[in-house]
């Protein structure tokens, strides 16, 4: 057997040893005689994988009491419609910060059901940085101020939290969460689709403070409640249950790797080595501002673009794939995701360092 370093955006790689777990348990799962895909959601045994997901990720992210955990569906795309569904309560605007695709689609989005004041925006430097708090300019009646933690695109990441006030602080950490620590506590709400950091697609992650819920506007469907959702434990209807049981295999993974602190120390080792390089190249380029730069997902650029497809092709006889940058931006790109290895950075940069001396 030999595995790909997969650098794709997401779906992304998984640990070996969860998917090796999963294997294992395939058939059988601890004596049931049954696949985890085959149960009730209802039967005990996976209410009991459920509630270990759920208290395994409070315990990784010191989850306050007065949040609740949510395992829904829909992606992060359904979130962007389902944040002001629920959170808009009656008000006519949310605050949103543009720094890239991703917070763009969710702005755009939202726009259907509020008026959205764009209170900050990396556009003039093509979406380079991340707007400090000083440039944010908040509406005292928005609902909710709504940013993307780390743009998977840009490759633009906040590392830091910003204040909001009292006006509830909504991120899309899709691609970041469980990478580092952060404190619950200054969020209204966090969610993310589940196949960059966290487990397969078709599980989304909504972590929401409870005063927020139980003002959603009319029309909102039950199973998009969050209320209702929480009060039913996340199972108004059929969980993505083999996602769940993934994750869940995921968040003791991450426990045995030190939880978020020491996940974090690997994430930074990792991405120190290949912007370490990237800096010291004079033929790949990062355009992101240094402080801003994302730890997961990281754009480059070659000096002679034609060159692209002959180091994609070089990579992938190296056994690495999914290099290439996003259809909007060009280039290559490497997401470097909680579950890729050490190695496989290393095997990059030492791939992009023969490239460059053959062609630099
Ligand atoms: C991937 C991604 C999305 C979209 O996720 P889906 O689960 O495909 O809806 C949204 N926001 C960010 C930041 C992402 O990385």
């Amino acid at each position: 057997m030999s595995r790909l370093f997969n650098f794709s955006a997401g779906p992304a790689m998984l640990p070996e040893e969860v998917l090796a777990r999963a294997g294992d348990e395939m058939l059988d799962w601890h004596g049931s005689g049954m696949c985890v895909m085959e149960m009730s959601h209802r039967g005990k045994e996976f209410i009991t994988i459920a509630e270990e997901a759920e208290q395994d990720l409070r315990d990784l992210m010191s989850i306050p009491a007065d949040y609740k955990v949510l395992f829904l569906q829909g992606g992060a795309t359904l979130q962007f419609a389902q944040v002001p569904m629920n959170l808009l309560g009656g008000k006519g605007k949310a605050d949103y910060v543009v720094t890239g695709e991703w917070s763009k689609k969710a702005t755009k989005e939202a726009r259907t059901y509020c008026e959205v004041h764009v209170a900050a925006s990396s556009e003039d430097r093509n979406f380079t940085y991340a707007p400090p708090q000083e440039a944010w300019k908040l509406s005292a009646d928005a609902a909710y101020v709504h940013y993307c933690s780390n743009e998977t695109i840009g490759g633009v990441e906040f590392n830091w939290t910003p204040d909001c006030g009292s006006v509830p602080l909504v991120a899309d950490a899709s691609s970041h969460i469980l990478s580092r620590p952060v404190d619950v506590s200054k969020f209204g709400l966090i969610y993310a689709g589940a196949q960059k950091n966290v487990g397969p697609a078709g599980l989304t992650i909504v972590i929401v403070r409870e005063d927020l819920m139980g003002r959603a506007q009319k029309g909102t469907p039950t199973v998009m409640d969050y209320k209702q959702q929480a009060a039913a434990g996340s199972m108004l209807n059929t969980p993505a249950t083999y996602a769940i049981y993934v994750a869940g295999l995921v968040f003791k993974w991450i426990k045995r790797a030190g939880g978020l602190a020491g996940i974090a120390q690997r994430n930074l080792t990792k991405a120190n080595l290949l912007y370490g390089y990237l800096d010291r190249s004079a033929f790949f380029r990062n355009p992101v501002a240094k402080n801003d730069r994302s730890r997961m997902n990281v754009p480059f650029v070659l000096a002679e673009p034609k060159l692209d497809a002959e180091f994609l092709k070089g990579a992938e006889e190296r056994g690495m794939v999914q290099l290439k940058g996003h259809r909007s931006v060009g280039g290559m790109r490497a997401s470097i995701y909680n579950a890729m290895p050490f190695e496989g950075v290393q095997r990059l940069v030492a791939y992009m360092k023969e490239f460059e001396a053959r062609h630099g």
